[in-house]
């Protein structure tokens, strides 16, 4: 039998392709490594506590969001159970200590009466923002096919062009040069993982609309719900999801176009199409079966920097958090105003002032863990070479050592935090590495670099005929949000490609 399409990985990518595939009557296989669906933002349980592997919070998930308007169409949203979000984060910085509401009425209050002798030019960065958001939905919109992307950027979003040329900061210091207002402003680089100095304003942008200007939710009983929601749907649909089933091999016809795939047990699958959510790098230098094609890549990837990693640490707690001062679902602690210093802690392996968020996802959903009590998940960037050389006696004190110092430092926010401890689990770069079968455990694909965002990113297309790719790695880049598009475009990528396929056999 031949599938219409493969997928590779139950990631947020892989999933919304294969889900859209399926609704549009393809038949599909979805072949996942792991037990589970989910990828990095998997759950997983500890004595009756259930924890968010990764995810801290996701946009486009509000009543109106693009996440849940598609869940909405294709009837998955009546099997979950929305929390909405009151709040996105508490921030705080030395001198400075905001909530940050989903509202940008509320968000440019707070800066005028903070900053207020940068008033105007807090109404002209918001008044740039809003012109390149119009902009960027009306491309967006457009759907046109990629050779006439650049025309009509040219004539209806011209701002996008100019703004694609820019860092954040380049962006913003076109309107304020206010240290302090910028450090907070571009506080979401967290969420991107390279400081605004580095990072595309193109994607910073977006992800700061996403977070700090429309409203989002929770699921309750964990982002898994969501995904194994979408896995039942693909099933319903007629298409097959099947895990513990790694994939080994691409086959092509001499690279020109896929054949099938082989996992990991020697099954050889055929199929018209492959979507693959594996990492960028496995999927076109170790997947692909064709030498030349790998050589090419290799060269091509080996260039491109990838994202940082992270430490992570999770604790079941004795009593809710919130009795402990948590008084937000997400609080950012930050020592300085300057991002690069922030970053460059992680590279020193400064933890003692690195930044620092704390999330609490039982203050949503109480379901997550035994009653009356809490959980929390303590985050930092940190480097794969912190750990990569460590031997087992090492890597358990070091892990242990690093939990204590964040521990240590949250207890400043939430005094009784460490008597209060029942369940402790860390994650290293290693861990991300193993789990999220990331290479060197970046946790955003490859970075957001100017060089490396909007049309500059890796192609979804590839150089086989009828192999493409989706998630973190590729087009828009990493989020559920952004993995979401990129799983939609995939989607969209395979079905032309099978439409054009079936035109030239009737031919
Ligand atoms: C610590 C951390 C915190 C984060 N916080 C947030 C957040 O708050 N909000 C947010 O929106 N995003 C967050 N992210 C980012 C978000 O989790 C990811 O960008 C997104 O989940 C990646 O999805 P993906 O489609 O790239 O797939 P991935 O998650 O990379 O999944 C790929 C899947 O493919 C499978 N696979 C790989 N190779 C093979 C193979 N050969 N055969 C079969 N299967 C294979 C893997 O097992 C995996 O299941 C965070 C990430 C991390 C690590």
């Amino acid at each position: 039998m031949e599938y219409d399409c493969i997928v590779i990985g139950a990631g947020v990518g892989g999933l919304i392709a294969g889900l859209k595939l399926s609704q549009e009557n393809k038949k599909i296989l979805l072949l996942e490594a792991q037990p589970v669906p989910g990828g990095f933002a998997t759950t997983f349980k500890r004595n009756g506590f259930i924890f968010e592997s990764a995810l801290h919070c996701v946009d486009a998930l509000g009543p109106d969001g693009e996440i849940r308007e598609f869940l909405k169409e294709h009837n998955i949203d009546k099997t979950l159970d929305f929390s909405e979000l009151n709040d996105f984060a508490r921030i705080i910085y030395p001198g400075h200590d905001f909530v940050v509401n989903f509202k940008e009425e509320d968000l440019i209050d707070y800066f005028k009466k903070t900053f207020p002798d940068e008033s105007k030019n807090i109404d002209r960065l918001f008044h740039a923002m809003g012109r390149f958001f119009e902009q960027f939905d009306r491309y967006r919109e457009s759907n046109l096919p990629s050779w006439l992307e650049f025309i009509f950027l040219i004539f209806f979003s011209p701002s996008l062009i100019g703004i694609s040329m820019l860092t954040a900061q380049q962006f913003i210091e076109k309107y304020t040069k206010d240290k302090k207002l910028i450090a907070i402003f571009t506080d979401i680089w967290r969420f991107i993982g390279l400081p605004p100095s580095r990072l595309s304003a193109l994607y910073f942008l977006i992800v700061l609309r996403g977070y700090y200007c429309e409203p989002t939710a929770y699921i309750k009983g964990g982002f898994s719900e969501l995904f194994a929601a979408i896995v039942s749907k693909i099933r319903e649909n007629g298409s097959e999801v099947r895990f513990n089933a790694r994939v080994d091999k691409i086959i092509t016809h001499k690279g020109k176009r896929v054949k099938s795939v082989i996992t990991a047990k020697g099954e050889e699958f055929y199929t018209k199409a492959i979507i693959s959510n594996a990492n960028a790098i496995d999927s076109l230098t170790n997947l692909v079966d064709n030498d030349k094609i790998k050589a090419d890549y290799l060269r091509k990837l080996a260039a491109l920097e990838k994202s940082i990693s992270a430490f992570q640490v999770y604790l079941g707690l004795k009593v809710p958090a919130k009795s402990l001062g948590m008084s937000h679902q997400i609080l950012s602690i930050n020592t300085t105003y300057n991002h690069d210093e922030n970053y460059n802690y992680c590279f020193s392996q400064d933890y003692d002032n690195c930044s620092l968020e704390i999330v609490d996802h039982s203050q949503i959903d109480s379901s997550l863990v035994p009653q009356g009590k809490g959980s929390l998940l303590i985050m930092i960037f940190d480097l794969y070479a912190h750990w990569k050389d460590l031997t087992q006696e090492e890597y358990k004190l070091r892990k242990q050592e690093v939990a204590d110092k964040l521990i240590e430092r949250a207890e400043k926010y939430l005094p009784g935090l460490s008597k209060n401890i029942e369940v402790i689990e860390a994650a290293t770069p290693l861990t991300m590495q193993r789990f999220g079968l990331s290479p060197e455990g970046a946790i955003y694909g490859f970075t957001q670099t100017v060089k490396q965002s909007g049309t500059n990113r890796l192609s979804q297309k590839t150089a086989v005929g009828g192999l493409f790719l989706t998630g973190a790695w590729t087009r828009p880049g990493h989020g559920v949000h952004g993995c979401f598009v990129s799983g939609m475009e995939a989607a969209d990528l395979a079905l032309g490609y099978l439409k054009k396929a079936a035109a030239s056999r009737v031919k």
